[in-house]
């Protein structure tokens, strides 16, 4: 896994960070995620663009 770059998803209008690509049913804020309707990578969209949970949660993991 590339911690610094993770794969995120698109639910809705929002991009969550998953853990486990996209066989993941959760994002790293607990968002269901099972519908994954497009998949990329964090820096493809940037951190400022994606779900606030998960950029802090994110965020606080790195350290
Ligand atoms: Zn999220």
């Amino acid at each position: 896994m590339e911690e610094t770059n993770p794969v995120v998803l698109l639910t809705g209008d929002t991009w969550h960070i998953v853990e486990y690509s996209r066989r993941s049913k959760v994002a790293l804020c607990g968002q269901r995620v099972g519908d994954g309707r497009a998949h990329t990578r964090l820096k493809q969209v940037g951190v400022e663009n994606i779900c606030r949970n998960c950029a802090k949660l994110w965020q606080t993991e790195k350290g």
